[in-house]
C-alpha cells in the first residue's frame, strides 16, 4: 500500500519463454544468463524458475555474482564471463565456479593453478570474432590452435564461445563473418560443446545455434528481432500512482527548467515516478505513459522522484489512481526507443522503491 509504484513480474512469462527458446533452439541447451541480478529482475526468483525449467548452466558476469549463485545451488554450472583476474583463482576452484578464459594470460593463470592444486580444471575459452571487446584475439587463437595439447594441459574444457556484436539487426553481413570464423574455430575441437548465439542470434539462423544458447534478453521479454513483432511473452509490468491533477493554462510550463510550455489550456498529471526509479531523464519530452490504455505524453523534465504527464481533456482520475508505464500498452523496447535506449538499459535500470511482486 505505501510504495506507489509497483512492479510485477511474471515467472509463468519467463517459463514460457524459457520454452519457447528450447523450442526455437532444436536441440540446443538453453543456458541462463542471469548477470546484472537477472538483468535487473532479481537473480534469486529468476534462477530458481529456470532451474526449475530444468536449466542447467548459468552465466553471470562477475566473480561476486556467482558466489552469489552458488549460494543458492550447489549443483548447476556457474560460468563467469567476466574472465579470470589473478588472485580469483582458489574462490573459483572452491566454488567449482568455471571462469571463461579470455586471454591466453587468463589460460596460463588457469594452468599454474590448475598445477598447484594437482588437477585438471574447468574452463571455457571465449574466442573474439569480430566484437574486440573480451576473448582471445587472433594471434593467440592461432597459438592455441596450433599448440593445444601444450597449452590446454590441465584444463577441463566445457566449452567455446564468441558472441555476437550485431544479431539484433537483420541481415548485417558482420553475423555471417562472425559465424563463418567461429565455424572455422569450432572444427578443430569436435568433442568440445560450442555456444555463439544472444537471443537475437538464436534467431537469425538455426546454425547459430551450435550446442548451448545464451539468451539474456529475450528470457526477460525483450525483442531478439526488433524488425518483427515479438515472439516473446512479457516478462515486466509497471504502474504507478497519480499524486496530483491540475488544470495548466495556456503560456504556463511544468517542471525544472521551465522546459515545456503549455499551448493551451491543458489537464496534467504528476506521478510518483523519476530517475532514481530507473525512468530514465532522457524520456523527458519524449516517453509516453498510458491511463487506462490511453496515451498520457510526459511533460517537462522528469525529476528524480516524480514525472508529469499530459491527460486527455475529458479524462479526470483521481490521486492514486495507477498509470501504466509497461504493460499492454507499452512494451520494454517502445519505452526505450523514447528514452533514446534499449530495454536491456530499462531492465538493468529499475528501481529498488517499487513494491516488487513475483506472479
Ligand atoms: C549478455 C550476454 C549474452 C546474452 O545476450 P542477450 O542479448 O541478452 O541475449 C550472451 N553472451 C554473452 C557473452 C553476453 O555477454
Amino acid at each position: 500500500m505505501r510504495a506507489p509504484a509497483i512492479l510485477t513480474i511474471d515467472l509463468q512469462a519467463l517459463r514460457t519463454n524459457y520454452r519457447i527458446l528450447c523450442n526455437k533452439a532444436g536441440g540446443a541447451a538453453v543456458a541462463g544468463i542471469v548477470k546484472a541480478d537477472a538483468y535487473g529482475l532479481g537473480m534469486e526468483n529468476i534462477f530458481r524458475t529456470l532451474r526449475g525449467e530444468g536449466c542447467a548452466l548459468f552465466f553471470v558476469a562477475t566473480p561476486e555474482e556467482a558466489l552469489a549463485l552458488r549460494g543458492l545451488d550447489n549443483d548447476v554450472d556457474i560460468a563467469v564471463l567476466g574472465g579470470l583476474l589473478p588472485g580469483m583463482e582458489d574462490v573459483c576452484i572452491r566454488n567449482r565456479i568455471v571462469p571463461i578464459l579470455n586471454s591466453l594470460q587468463e589460460v596460463f593463470l588457469w594452468q599454474k593453478a590448475a598445477q598447484n592444486h594437482g588437477e585438471t580444471l574447468p574452463a571455457i575459452l571465449h574466442f573474439d570474432t569480430g566484437m574486440n571487446r573480451l576473448g582471445l584475439g587472433a594471434a593467440e587463437t592461432q597459438n592455441i590452435l596450433e599448440n593445444r595439447q601444450q597449452i590446454l594441459e590441465r584444463i577441463d574444457l566445457r566449452g567455446i564461445i564468441s558472441h555476437f556484436a550485431c544479431a539484433d539487426e537483420a541481415g548485417n553481413p558482420m553475423t555471417e563473418k562472425q559465424y563463418a570464423r567461429f565455424s572455422e574455430i569450432a572444427h578443430h575441437f569436435p568433442n568440445v560443446p560450442k555456444s555463439l548465439a544472444n537471443s537475437s542470434g538464436l534467431f537469425r539462423s538455426d546454425s547459430y545455434c551450435f550446442d548451448i544458447v545464451r539468451p539474456g534478453y529475450a528470457l526477460y521479454g525483450g525483442n531478439p528481432v526488433p524488425e518483427q513483432s515479438n515472439p516473446m511473452r512479457p516478462v515486466v509490468t509497471l504502474h504507478t500512482k497519480i499524486l496530483q491533477v491540475r488544470d495548466v493554462k495556456k503560456g504556463e510550463s511544468a517542471g525544472y527548467g521551465a522546459a515545456h510550455v503549455f499551448e493551451k489550456d491543458t489537464r496534467t498529471a504528476t506521478a510518483a515516478l523519476g530517475y532514481a526509479d530507473g525512468f530514465l531523464r532522457s524520456g523527458s519530452g519524449q516517453a509516453t505513459l498510458y491511463w487506462n490504455g490511453r496515451p498520457c505524453p510526459v511533460r517537462g523534465r522528469i525529476s528524480m522522484d516524480l514525472v508529469t504527464v499530459e491527460l486527455p481533456m475529458d479524462s479526470r482520475p483521481q490521486p492514486g489512481d495507477m498509470l501504466e508505464i509497461l504493460g499492454p500498452h507499452q512494451d520494454i523496447d517502445t519505452l526505450a526507443a523514447a528514452c533514446g535506449t534499449i530495454g536491456y538499459e530499462i531492465l538493468t535500470a529499475l528501481g529498488k522503491r517499487f513494491l516488487w511482486e513475483y506472479i
